[in-house]
């Protein structure tokens, strides 16, 4: 209930340049977010992919509000690929696309040009051996952003889909996309969402989650676990070592800043774990929805917004 007030409270605009400009967002956002700029998250970059972890990156921003913006953010992410393929490790990295941000809301022609402008990312990524993986947003694009990464894997088949467990639709996506070679990322979602087409409760979700999961991890394909839930992880490992399968044949993935112990501790027990490292100034959509995740953060944050420390 906490964090959808929250959700709704963080689209105001009185309260988003309250929150840009208080004392101390600086502080707080850069616990989330891994960099302003490409160098930066890059050299974020290299200190995870030295501890033995992988990366995903993304650029922040969403909601292009004109053809310009979304060509803008494309280039952004060419620019970004060719730093990363100078490093070792760029065969390894996967990049995080909101197709909001190139362009899907833009009218009749959005989905179209979404796909046109992640279609370009996806050759710069096949170029040095990355890939790409398509974020979901709320609700109301998840028949377009699944028709667009079905077109994408025609050419690209190692492109990345996002399911969410709160969506009631989601153990039967789950169905449809655990195909051989389909790498699908499956997250508890983070937008808030009406009743009709979403779970409400964390108990039910939970239990949604490790449905889908299992039908992910008894698939063919390339499983994502997205989650900090200590059960929901457990349960990954659990079904992985019960159902046999090889520790490069799924991966745990996890948010810059959030249990950074824990992902330490997967590569360590021998699993693949990603770090999804946000990166950019366009940073208010994003911290929002980590700041409603967490009780606590939410206290720190609502004292911004009263102007308080
Ligand atoms: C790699 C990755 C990619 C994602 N991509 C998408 C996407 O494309 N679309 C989408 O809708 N959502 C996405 N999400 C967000 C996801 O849907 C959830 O909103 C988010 O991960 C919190 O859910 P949880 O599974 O960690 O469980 P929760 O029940 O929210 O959290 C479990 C525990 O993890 C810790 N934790 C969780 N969040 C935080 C936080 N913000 N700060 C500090 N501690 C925290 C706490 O200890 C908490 O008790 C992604 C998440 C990850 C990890």
């Amino acid at each position: 209930m906490l964090r959808r007030s929250l959700l709704r409270m963080a689209n105001d605009p009185r309260v988003r340049s309250r929150v840009e400009s208080a004392p101390g967002t600086d502080e707080l956002v850069s616990r989330f977010v891994a960099g302003r700029t490409a160098p930066e998250v890059v050299a974020v970059a290299d200190d995870l992919t030295s501890k033995g972890l992988q990366v995903t990156f993304d650029r922040l921003g969403e909601n292009a509000t004109d053809e310009d913006e979304a060509a803008e953010c494309t280039q952004g992410y060419l620019d970004l690929l060719a730093l990363v393929a100078q490093e070792p490790w760029a065969d390894q990295v996967d990049v995080s696309v909101k197709l909001s941000a190139v362009g899907l809301q833009l009218g009749r022609a959005g989905e179209q040009l979404a796909h046109d402008f992640t279609r370009r990312i996806c050759e710069a990524a096949a170029g040095i051996g990355a890939t790409v993986t398509v974020d979901m947003e709320d609700h109301t694009t998840t028949d377009a952003t699944l028709a667009v990464v079905e077109r994408l894997r025609q050419d690209f088949p190692s492109t990345g889909a996002v399911l969410q467990a709160y969506l009631r639709r989601t153990e039967s996506d789950c169905r449809a996309l655990a195909t051989e070679e389909s790498r699908v990322r499956l997250c508890k979602g983070a937008y808030s969402e009406p009743a009709g087409v979403a779970l409400q409760s964390r108990h039910e979700i939970d239990l949604s989650y490790a449905r889908c999961l299992r039908v992910l991890m008894e698939g063919p394909g390339h499983p994502m676990i997205a989650t900090h839930d200590p059960r929901l992880v457990e349960i990954g490992v659990a079904l992985a070592r019960k159902l046999g399968r090889d520790p490069g044949s799924f991966e745990f993935q996890m948010l810059f800043g959030v249990r950074p112990i824990e992902q330490r501790r997967l590569v360590d027990i021998g699993h693949q774990c990603r770090v999804y490292l946000p990166y950019g100034t366009d940073w208010y959509g994003y911290f929002t929805r980590r700041v409603a995740e967490k009780p606590a953060t939410v206290s720190l944050f609502a004292r911004q917004l009263i102007g308080r420390r």
